[in-house]
């Protein structure tokens, strides 16, 4: 067997359906794959000369983080607009993004922004939906993180300007180009039922099941919105889409804040998945999603930091902890979410969601080599009783250090491999004032 890298001394945190714990453990990386787990004394057996030795001594393992929901792009425009609920505010975020977004480099710009934040706080693989998602994709290639992007629907015409009818053509060739690469995730993403009308939400359910990919939207973030497809339809959101054919195991819906009994059965039969954004509803003050209900029917409930103007970071620590606390205060139940099943969200969760748990979500042997290492040498990390406890209620995005992806080093001692940094940020500082002045053209 080839062997490509050792990681050995680690806390490994295997995120597998047991939970396991492993002290003082060992990987071995051949290719884009884990090719061995075990202990790091039994790696005398598996040490060939010329392989990269990592030693991970005060540092805990574990795969990447899975961010089911964002969007990069808007990145460009963090703390632009604030305190207001989600209609008013999108409406304002959407004067200036009608500016900016016009220009698709600004739109790669943002993604890059987007993944450079996200890989030095350990996410490993996200879904985005934004305008161009080409530009996203591309942007991805060079920054080495695992995408899942597709067509975005959005009625009569987005901030990209484009018709309806280019919006399936786009769908159509971001499979063609992507959709035989196993690395990327391709799908179809309308807005959302009350920016998407019945017939472009049929359209990208129909292009999605034709290439076998994915299926996301915005569903029943706000009460507004309930009323708005009440108003318009005479039904509720998840009950249009599960009409429209939409709810399906390969459909992740965002947010699902506002939904009665009835409608999680409905996305329980259809085994859905739901993306929960804890931040973006609680700044937004959309509600409380009734996660622990949806968990409780068996839903598969993933997690996503939304867009930085809904949540200002994409801090996936921070979303673990939000989402394994509110919930207990909103029950009144200190056990309503446990931290397993909250560390299983932002990692396991997310691979089932893209169909793709055979590859991601645990280190597990011939899984994809995307990982993390964690520093646990910090005051905050002391005593450490449980590293999974640690991982949900005290660990943060700067104790990651080193991320992996495929094997590829990506981030080595919080320094990021493959993107310009500073370059990237000296442009954002260059487009800022226009973002700004967009408000009030
Ligand atoms: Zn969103």
């Amino acid at each position: 067997m080839s062997t490509d890298l050792i990681i050995k001394n680690a806390l490994l945190v295997t995120c597998d359906q047991r939970h396991s714990v492993l002290e003082d453990a060992a990987i071995l990386v051949s290719g884009n794959n884990i090719k061995w787990v075990g202990f790091s004394r039994e790696l005398e057996n598996h040490n060939p000369a010329n392989t990269e030795i990592i030693d991970a001594t005060g540092k805990i393992l574990m795969p990447g983080l899975i961010n089911m929901h964002s969007h990069c792009g808007d990145t460009l425009f963090r703390g632009l607009v604030e305190n207001l609920p989600l209609e008013q505010w999108l409406q304002t975020v959407w004067k200036s993004q009608a500016v900016i977004l016009r220009n698709a480099e600004n739109c790669r710009l943002g993604a890059e922004l987007g993944f450079a934040e996200l890989l030095l706080g350990g996410t490993t693989t996200l879904m985005d939906q934004y305008w161009h998602p080409d530009q996203t994709i591309t942007a991805a290639l060079d920054a080495g993180i695992r995408i899942a992007t597709g067509g975005i629907f959005f009625d009569p015409h987005g901030m990209d300007g484009y018709s309806i009818d280019h919006r399936a053509t786009q769908a159509h060739e971001l499979f063609a180009r992507h959709g035989g690469n196993e690395e990327i995730f391709v799908g179809t993403m309308p807005h959302g039922t009350y920016t998407a009308g019945p017939d472009s939400i049929r359209t990208a359910v129909e292009i999605a099941n034709q290439y076998g990919g994915f299926f996301s939207i915005h569903a029943a973030e706000t009460k507004v919105e309930q009323q708005t497809i009440r108003d318009r339809y005479q039904t509720s959101v998840i009950r249009l889409l599960n009409d429209l054919g939409a709810l399906s195991p390969r459909t992740t819906l965002a947010h699902c804040v506002h939904v009665d009994d009835e409608e999680i059965d409905l996305m329980a039969a259809n085994k859905t998945n739901v993306v929960h954004n804890p931040l973006s509803n609680l700044k937004l003050a959309s509600g409380f999603a009734p996660i622990t209900k949806m968990m409780a029917k068996g839903i598969n409930v993933t997690l996503g930091t939304d867009g930085a103007i809904s949540g200002n970071d994409m801090d996936m620590w921070f979303a673990m902890r939000l989402a394994a606390t509110i919930h207990k205060a909103a029950n009144e139940n200190p056990s309503a979410i446990s931290s397993h099943e909250t560390l299983h969200m932002a990692t396991l969760n997310g691979a089932r969601a893209l169909a793709a748990e055979d590859m991601l979500g645990s280190i597990e042997l011939n899984k994809r080599a995307d990982f993390i290492l964690v520093d646990i040498t910090g005051p905050h990390a002391m005593p450490m009783f449980d590293p999974v406890s640690h991982l949900v209620f005290s660990a943060a995005k700067s104790d990651v250090s080193d991320v992996f992806i495929s094997g590829r080093h990506i981030v080595k001692d919080r320094n990021l491999l493959t993107l310009n940094l500073s370059d990237i940020q000296n442009r954002i500082t260059e487009l800022q004032p226009a973002v700004k002045a967009a408000l009030d053209e």
